[in-house]
């Protein structure tokens, strides 16, 4: 198999030996593995055989999912966690140490801002927001504390792209990890392998999950020559090789804080990835034409999607993205009221959160998902009171202009 599609279908056949022959990977919705003596469960505690024991640590069925995601994304190892949420902080907590510093962009979903500017502060770790579209200002924000620098390729809601190439540079001169958030765009638009990408990490919540069936997230571990620079990782890097990160997530905050994902999300999320290539390019499908529309409406102020042939981005989607731009599409009406009584008219497209469902969603971010920040917090992630974020799903294109039409 060459395909990405035919191989995140059928995973790795050889590898696959359930007693049953079942052609879905089984849902082990057990907490514990036994043992056929004591000292297998000594040798397996001691690490001296691969064998699973307890599911916060390990699970068959989320085994399934971490490697048809290293698949999907061509990297060197995966875990699974519990939310998107887990695997972002797990990721940066495994790498940062109280002191150390994270330069991030601004244009980020709104709990991971909450993340970096309280609950990580409060631990010491301290980070800086940077328009990292100017590589000057980049350069600028670099102190030797400096570890990570983090941003969503595609912003979520603000659906600005960047130039990873540009910004893998300035990170491998310095010997700072790039952390990327790959869940709009997913592993499938952007190869995180190719562009110099250290830690991509995805909700899974959003794309892979098949049209909001479960929440989870998902680290997964790049290729990278870095890791003796980083202090907190250096030790392990020596034990462990290539893929410490993983090692040391899993046999630490993975496992202690437990972050692990359920047996039965998983078995949802690796039906969601089946049909993952075949949904993204049908969302990119119906975004295109709703984006085309909606940019022809008198109502409509401005419209971004970086798809879009007169969108400042279109060049680096073409040349970075696949030339797919995701479902998200955001645009401007007169205030926060013109976009509620548009909102409230809707009839088949759904006021609620989330995207990359297959319904298609609307909702209004400042007084949402970014009520609780100030007006000067929302004026710097760029959340204006009158822009609306809309999530094309993969209903009848026709039927989504219908009812946006009518609600116009
Ligand atoms: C939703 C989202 C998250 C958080 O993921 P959860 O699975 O809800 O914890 C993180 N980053 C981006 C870009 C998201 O859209």
């Amino acid at each position: 198999m060459k395909n990405l599609t035919s191989k995140l279908i059928h995973g790795n056949i050889e590898d696959q030996n359930d007693v049953f022959r079942s052609l879905k990977t089984p849902i082990y919705d057990s907490n514990a593995f036994y043992f056929e003596s004591s000292e297998q469960i000594a040798d397996a505690f001691q690490g001296k055989i691969d064998a699973y024991m307890y599911s916060r640590s390990a699970n068959p069925t989320v085994s399934e999912l971490e490697k048809r995601l290293t698949i999907l994304s061509g990297g060197l190892s995966t875990v699974c966690t519990s939310s998107g949420m887990f695997a972002i902080s797990s990721a940066l907590l495994s790498v940062c140490a109280p002191g150390d510093h994270i330069i991030s962009s601004p244009y980020l979903f709104g709990h991971s801002y909450s993340l970096l500017n309280s609950t990580f502060a409060e631990l010491g770790i301290n980070t800086s927001f940077v328009n990292i579209e100017s590589i000057e200002e980049l350069e600028h924000a670099i102190t030797d504390k400096t570890r990570v620098i983090f941003l969503e390729n595609i912003a979520n809601p603000q659906l600005i792209v960047f130039d990873v190439d540009a910004i893998a540079a300035v990170a491998k001169k310095h010997n700072i990890l790039l952390v990327i958030d790959n869940t709009l765009a997913t592993s499938y638009i952007f190869n995180c392998q190719e562009h110099g990408v250290d830690i991509e990490v995805l909700s899974t919540t959003k794309a892979i999950s098949g049209g909001a069936t479960s929440v989870g997230g998902a680290v997964i571990l790049h290729k990278s020559d870095k890791w003796k620079h980083i202090p907190k990782m250096a030790e392990f890097y020596e034990n462990f090789g290539a893929t410490a990160l993983i090692k040391k997530i899993r046999k630490g905050i993975y496992r202690n804080l437990g972050g692990n994902m359920a047996p039965h999300n998983a078995y949802l999320q690796l039906l969601g990835l089946e049909t993952l290539t075949l949904r993204i390019d049908k969302f990119v499908e119906n975004a295109t034409t709703v984006a085309e529309y909606l940019q022809n409406h008198s109502k409509i102020k401005k419209v971004s999607y970086p798809g879009l042939n007169n969108s400042k981005y279109n060049k680096l989607i073409n040349t970075q993205y696949k030339g797919k731009a995701g479902c998200l599409i955001n645009f401007e009406m007169k205030d926060k009221q013109a976009c509620f009584d548009f909102m409230d008219k809707l009839k088949m497209i759904r006021r609620a959160t989330n995207f990359c469902d297959n319904k298609s969603l609307v909702i209004h971010p400042a007084s949402t998902i970014y009520a609780e920040y100030t007006s000067a917090e929302r004026d710097l992630l760029l959340i204006h009171d009158s822009m609306i974020r809309l999530s094309v799903g993969i209903e009848n294109v026709q039927d989504i202009i219908a009812d946006l039409e009518q609600a116009l």
